[in-house]
């Protein structure tokens, strides 16, 4: 079965909260210079901290949606 929606999926990827969808921001951290991202959905703990770059943030954040879905299933 295709998917016309995958690909516009892939060009989301890394900006999705793993555990509720919630779009994600990846914000620069001024005081260490690096990058964190982080769910604003309130109760939801979704973080991730201390990247060197914007990419690494995002490429992080779809490591632990992958982690995260693999332990779901
Ligand atoms: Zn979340």
């Amino acid at each position: 079965m295709s998917r016309p929606d995958e690909y516009a999926g892939d060009m989301r990827w890394g900006w999705q909260c793993p555990r509720c969808e919630a779009d994600v921001s990846v914000d620069r951290d001024h005081r260490s210079e690096t990058f964190r991202w982080k769910c604003p959905t309130d109760g939801c703990l979704a973080v991730g901290i201390g990247f060197s770059s914007r990419r690494r943030a995002r490429l992080a954040l779809r490591e632990y949606r992958k982690a995260y879905q693999n332990v779901y299933r």
